[in-house]
């Protein structure tokens, strides 16, 4: 990878955090699978 590991919600880059790759506003991103939730809830 690239591109440090981090997620660009809430900007956590912890070793013990599982990463998901995914596209926002066009630009691949990383998640954490604690903020997933709040994107799959909509509440951006
Ligand atoms: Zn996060």
């Amino acid at each position: 990878m690239a591109e440090k590991t981090k997620c660009f919600v809430c900007g956590a880059d912890a070793q013990d955090v599982v990463y998901i790759h995914c596209v926002h506003q066009g630009q691949e991103k990383l998640v954490c699978v604690r903020c997933l939730p709040v994107l799959i809830h909509g509440a951006h």
